[in-house]
């Protein structure tokens, strides 16, 4: 039974099927068989060498940091890592691919078999992963007006393909498997998981069948979709087409479809597509794969802490709403950054609401990278001055806010941002509380207008202690008198 689709989408009596094949770029220095540096670069042609154009003669060589990467990945998936398995060259023509074949694994992945748990309004699913691979990735084509480029500066580029069995059943499934596998990736440093630059890519398998039937439909494939909300999207329209084609006596093939994210329509690439003949074959100039014990203990001690453990963590040992430390764990810099900052200060909560607040919003804004060093020490040095003035009760919470927002946005200090309020607020502060206890001592304001003088200082003593002995006493009794005389 399908318990998660039923709840919003009204299949008509049929139950999606759908599987994803996730290509993952690593995060390695590195490409997958040269020194060529692996990041992303717009110039075209920048980072080639002749291992990665595939000229003759020349002889890859396995990056050991890309194997730990796609074992820590297999790991996290809960697979079962074959110690033994090898490279082949899947052959086929295209312009972006200069050898004729790209460097894949096919018979013997690096792991299959696991499973990521997803929860979707409340109900909790695993869905299987058949299998991980390693394998290259191919150059880019950049068609002009009436010629196309190649680019090879991506040729090369290691990826971890993650084909899941077809255990997701509902465009909601599709979307919470793929940022909790996202968010995870990034999280342990697998892949930087920029979406604009590819660096995680995939293709959605989707068919229907009856409902209750064991039987699978034919299955569509739609390719090239660059977001999650977009693939949720064309998975939608996917499963409404299918059903209609079917309920007005047609019958699906199998075919490569592409999504207008403008119209929201999948439509067709490719017909009638037959399996490839990619001429598998075990590819001669490398060693097979072996995965020792001590690639394992790499994979192994990469894994941080994992944000489940951390939200459920911070809700325990800092007393955070679900909510706050469901954010704050959105990000592991962000997380981190909590903990570095909370850890000076006795009330969680306020540190909590101040980098919920204040610090995310000045990195929203595109003001500080969080993970960049330099921008990380300004960012805790000056939420550290700003929460301790609040702490102290130099200045208001509300002001301590303005203050961080002013040394963020223009170039003034941050020390000179608070000081300024420092005076500002505690005027109107003390101005305030004085008003509170003449109000809430009114015999006592009698008999001092009837000259009984001496109550000065039970006044002053009421503001103080209103103020939690923050206020200036003499400021204090400038201000009652001046209250008490008008
Ligand atoms: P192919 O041989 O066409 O590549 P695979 O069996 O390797 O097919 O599966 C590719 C992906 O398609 C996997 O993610 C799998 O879960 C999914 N898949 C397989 N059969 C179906 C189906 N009938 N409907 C939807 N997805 C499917
Ligand atoms: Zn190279
Ligand atoms: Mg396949």
């Amino acid at each position: 039974m399908n318990l998660n689709s039923d709840k919003f989408y009204d299949f008509e009596g049929f139950e999606p099927v759908c599987g994803l094949e996730i290509h993952v770029q690593l995060k390695t220095k590195t490409k997958l068989f040269c020194s060529c540096p692996r990041e992303f670069t717009n110039i075209p042609n920048l980072n080639i060498c002749p291992i990665c154009v595939g000229l003759p003669g020349v002889l890859p060589y396995p990056n050991r940091q890309a194997v730990i990467l796609a074992v820590r990945a297999s790991l996290l998936l809960n697979m079962r890592i074959n110690r033994k398995s090898f490279f082949e060259r899947k052959n086929y023509f295209y312009p972006d691919l200069p050898k004729n074949y790209q460097i894949s694994q096919y018979r013997i992945p690096l792991a299959e078999d696991g499973f990521l748990e997803i929860e979707v309004n409340g109900i909790k699913k695993k869905i299987g992963i058949q299998r991980l691979h390693m394998e290259e990735d191919a150059g880019k084509m950049i068609h002009g007006e009436d010629i196309s480029y190649v680019d090879f500066s991506r040729s090369g580029t290691p990826l971890a393909e993650i084909v899941t069995k077809p255990d997701i059943s509902s465009p909601d499934e599709a979307y919470a498997f793929l940022t909790k596998l996202h968010k995870l990736l990034v999280w342990c440093d697998i892949t930087e998981g920029s979406m604009e630059e590819g660096n995680l890519r995939c293709d959605v398998n989707v068919s229907v069948k009856p409902r209750g039937s064991g039987k699978f439909g034919t299955k569509v494939e739609i390719k090239n979709v660059n977001s999650f909300r977009f693939i949720k999207e064309a998975i939608e329209y996917e499963i409404s087409r299918q059903i209609s084609v079917i309920k007005s006596g047609g019958k699906i093939e199998q075919e490569t479809r592409g999504y207008d994210s403008v119209q929201k329509k999948t439509f067709i690439m490719r017909s009638k597509e037959y399996a490839h003949d990619y001429r598998y074959f075990p590819e001669p100039d490398i060693l097979p794969l072996y995965i020792s014990d001590d690639i394992m203990e790499e994979a192994k001690s990469g894994i941080p802490e994992l944000p489940d453990d951390m939200k459920k963590r911070f809700m325990s040992v800092y007393g955070l709403s679900q909510y706050a430390a469901d954010v704050l764990t959105s990000d592991r810099s962000i997380a981190l950054f909590f903990e570095d900052l909370t850890r000076d200060f006795e009330d969680k909560k306020l540190v909590s609401s101040f980098v919920l607040e204040e610090v995310m919003r000045a990195i929203n804004e595109g003001i500080f990278n969080i993970n960049k060093d330099e921008d990380r020490k300004i960012l805790l040095d000056y939420s550290k001055k700003v929460l301790k003035s609040i702490a102290d009760g130099v200045i208001t919470r509300n002001a301590g806010k303005e203050a961080f927002r002013e040394a963020t946005t223009s170039k003034i200090d941050i020390l000179q941002a608070i000081e300024k309020r420092k005076k500002d607020i505690s005027e109107d502060l003390i101005e305030s509380a004085v008003l509170q206890v003449l109000n809430e001592n009114p015999k006592e304001v009698e008999r001092y207008k009837s000259g009984e003088k001496k109550l000065i200082g039970f006044f002053i003593g009421e503001v103080v202690k209103k103020l939690e002995k923050k206020a200036d006493p003499k400021v204090v009794k400038s201000i009652i008198e001046k209250k008490l005389e008008s």
